[in-house]
């Protein structure tokens, strides 16, 4: 029998906790899932076994990691909604802060002190560069994005007084689904451009807007950096292997360095899906800055990595596969197109 590396996939049962949890257990790992399936899915905990629990609970995850002999956690259990973070900041320290400390005491509790963190392109807020580089964190914009900075800046603190390490992953934007079809993006409500605007062509989405036209970028719309949710799971396990390797982690950007404008993702899809949806232009999202753009040059010299299934027809048609089988087209809509 082959000896695995236990770790603990906390929001494992999520979107991009299940697509790096696949990734891991080809890369040889036994990812443990650990979500309390508020906003998870138990199908997609198929890589490993599901342990329903909560981040608060420290007792909990601390018999978890001493029963699996886990050596190391990516945890990705978290709120990650910027509109809704504006408007339930509360929600958000709770559960992406406060949560995240009982975690990281359940970790220490057990001897376990290797974290791979989900952090994200929203520690820039408005960082006024393009592309943006790792020494620009701290100008937050909304809540969502300060509570996963004030987490990075726990774990330096941790690693200066615990030698406790980690590496801390800033996406940009995540998208696309694995080729097996069985996970990909499924919330309820959907807020994220790309989900949205697929479930708009299904007829899923009754309300899809553009939000903001007025932004000071070429086509007026704001311009993000959109990753392969498959290049992001590859990403991880560079930094599980990095960490285990004996690296003290760090802070990296998970982007490929090139922006686009929403109109250019609507159109993208549009022309993908070869369908099509009235576009309607509404009010600039609470907290949402003009342009988020990574420079991915440090992720790719401390992990090796480079974004190899992001170009926009893969992400698309990646992601429209899945919604064809996660939501299948609306009767009445089936019916006009027959
Ligand atoms: N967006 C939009 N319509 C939607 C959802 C999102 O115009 O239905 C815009 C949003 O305002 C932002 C971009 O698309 O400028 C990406 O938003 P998303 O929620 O996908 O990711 P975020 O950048 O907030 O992490």
């Amino acid at each position: 029998m082959t000896y695995k590396i236990s770790i603990l996939v906390t929001g494992g049962a999520g979107y991009i906790g299940s697509h790096c949890s696949k990734a891991a257990a080809e890369a040889g790992f036994m990812p443990i899932c650990y979500d309390n399936l508020s906003t998870g899915h138990a199908d997609f905990a198929r890589w490993g076994p599901l342990i329903v629990g909560d981040i608060h609970d420290s007792g909990k995850l601390t018999s978890v990691i001493r029963e699996h002999n886990v050596q190391a956690v990516m945890h990705f259990a978290a709120f990650s909604a910027v509109g809704e973070s504006v408007v339930d900041p509360q929600k958000y320290y709770f559960n992406n802060v406060a949560g995240t400390l009982a975690l990281l005491r359940g970790m220490r509790d057990a001897g376990c002190d290797k974290l791979v963190f989900s952090s994200t392109g929203a520690v820039y807020g408005n960082a006024g560069r393009d592309p943006i580089q790792e020494s620009a964190a701290g100008q937050t914009v909304n809540p969502y994005g300060r509570s996963k900075w004030m987490v990075e800046q726990i774990l330096t603190d941790y690693r200066a007084a615990y030698q406790f390490n980690s590496v801390c992953l800033r996406y940009f934007n995540a998208c696309g689904a694995d080729p097996s079809g069985s996970i990909g993006e499924r919330r309820d409500p959907e807020t994220h451009l790309i989900p949205r605007a697929l479930m708009a062509l299904q007829g899923h989405v009754s309300n899809f807007a553009i939000f903001g036209e007025d932004y000071d970028t070429p086509d007026g719309t704001a311009v993000r950096d959109y990753i392969h949710v498959n290049d992001l799971a590859a990403a991880h396990v560079a930094a599980l292997q990095l960490l285990l390797n004996g690296g003290s982690g760090g802070a990296f950007n998970l982007g490929t360095g090139v922006g686009y404008s929403v109109r250019q993702i609507v159109d993208a899809v549009l022309a993908e899906t070869g369908r099509s949806v009235p576009l309607v232009v509404r009010e600039r999202r609470a907290g949402d800055p003009p342009i988020l753009v990574a420079d991915p040059a440090q992720s790719e010299t401390a992990l090796g990595f480079k974004a190899t299934h992001s170009g926009l027809p893969d992400i698309i048609r990646s992601a429209w596969a899945w919604h064809q089988k996660a939501h299948p087209l609306r009767e009445d809509i089936r019916e006009a197109q027959a």
